[in-house]
């Protein structure tokens, strides 16, 4: 009782926005959450969401254990920057339902993923910047801020899913830190991320004891992280080194292990190691101590090889995920019950089995396991559907 009291007490600091979507059909209104904890401007920007695909769930209760914990951060005066949570960063997947499940992944009427196809600014914010960068990468860097918050408001809302994106965006879009948090179907936690900003994020490897971390510089259709950092990397590209422009966004995708990884305990691990990252990049004061020891090396996203079923049938796994496997070692079995034919499902190469299907019934051509080797032996389009 007293910890609830307390709780209700630092929340009454924080600041709670309520976004309108747009409203796609009479009488049917939905809204976008964002908690606000400490003072805009004041230090380093972090913006953090849960479950943009709706059916992720294990962001939400990390979410859920982190809306206290900052709540009481602010209390006490620790928050030298500002923090936004996003506790339920997708409310239109997280309603549509077909058949009692809930569709959290795609929408159901433009059959779009929700985590693509954000827009990229990089045109717009070139030409507004340009001719007036300087030597002063701090000058650049809020010049090009004030841009990308421009840019993101001007974008348009004529659909409920547009009204989202643009939303999400825009509270994350002038961010220092964006951490979008997501789950795989069963896996380790692991992490993707843009390839400049890796050594900004390998504390926060570490400190979530991450077992695999994914780079990429693009990996195609406009994921929302990448929609965040990949513009300062290409804008420094565009315009040179006269005009010095760092890679003044990290964003990461956290993987949250699997869709049932669902428990206090787990959630209220994963948020304490969020929080000593935003004491590592200043945005909380205090330090997180010493840094634990590194769980994986970073692997390029072009290494992570996916296994597909070649025919129908029930997928029967020998091994766990976060084993290491080497090439041809046999992570399953697929077995098709009309004909009693077994084909071995094997790792194409040496590395990790970070993920797999939780599904143990696969059709000809599913994605059965995924396997984060070291050599970039994938072209064009990095993610899955
Ligand atoms: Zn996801």
């Amino acid at each position: 009782m007293a910890a609830s009291v307390a709780s209700q007490t630092f929340e009454s600091i924080m600041k709670t926005v309520h976004h309108s979507l747009t409203q796609g059909t009479p009488g049917a209104r939905l809204e976008l959450v964002s908690l606000h904890f400490g003072m805009p401007g004041a230090g380093p920007k972090a913006t953090l969401q849960a479950a943009l695909h709706a059916d992720e769930i294990p962001g939400l209760l990390v979410a859920h254990h982190l809306r206290g914990r900052l709540a009481a951060l602010e209390a006490a005066g620790r928050i030298t920057g500002e923090v936004v949570l996003v506790p339920v960063a997708n409310p239109i997947g997280l309603g549509q339902r077909v058949l009692q499940a809930v569709e959290g992944r795609f929408e159901l009427a433009s059959g779009e993923n929700f985590n693509r196809h954000y827009a990229d600014l990089f045109d717009t914010v070139a030409a507004q910047v340009d001719g007036k960068l300087t030597f002063d990468a701090a000058h650049n860097v809020a010049l090009i801020r004030d841009a990308l918050r421009t840019g993101a408001l001007a974008l348009p809302e004529r659909t409920t899913l547009e009204s989202l994106r643009r939303t999400l965006l825009a509270l994350s879009i002038d961010a220092d830190i964006v951490l979008d948090l997501h789950c795989d179907s069963e896996a380790v936690l692991h992490l993707y991320t843009e390839t400049s900003v890796w050594p900004q994020v390998e504390p926060l490897a570490r400190l979530m004891g991450a077992e695999a971390v994914l780079l990429a510089e693009v990996s195609g259709d406009h994921p929302f992280d990448e929609a965040c950092s990949t513009l300062w990397p290409r804008l420094a590209a565009r315009f040179g080194p006269e005009t010095p422009i760092p890679s003044a966004c990290v964003a990461v995708t956290v993987e949250l292990r699997g869709l049932t990884d669902v428990a206090h305990e787990l959630a209220a691990r994963d948020a304490d190691a969020l929080i000593d990252y935003l004491c590592w990049q200043g945005v909380i004061a205090g330090g997180p101590g010493e840094l634990p020891a590194a769980c994986c090396e970073a692997t390029p996203l072009a290494g992570s090889i996916p296994v597909n079923a070649p025919h129908g049938g029930v997928v029967v796994y020998v091994r766990e995920p976060g084993e290491r496997v080497a090439a041809g070692d046999r992570v399953a079995d697929l077995v098709e019950p009309m004909t009693g034919v077994v084909t071995p499902l094997s790792s194409p190469v040496d590395g990790l089995f970070y993920a797999r299907e939780s599904r143990r019934f696969l059709p000809a051509g599913a994605t059965a396991f995924r396997i984060a080797g070291s050599a970039p032996l994938r072209q064009g389009n990095l993610l899955t559907q």
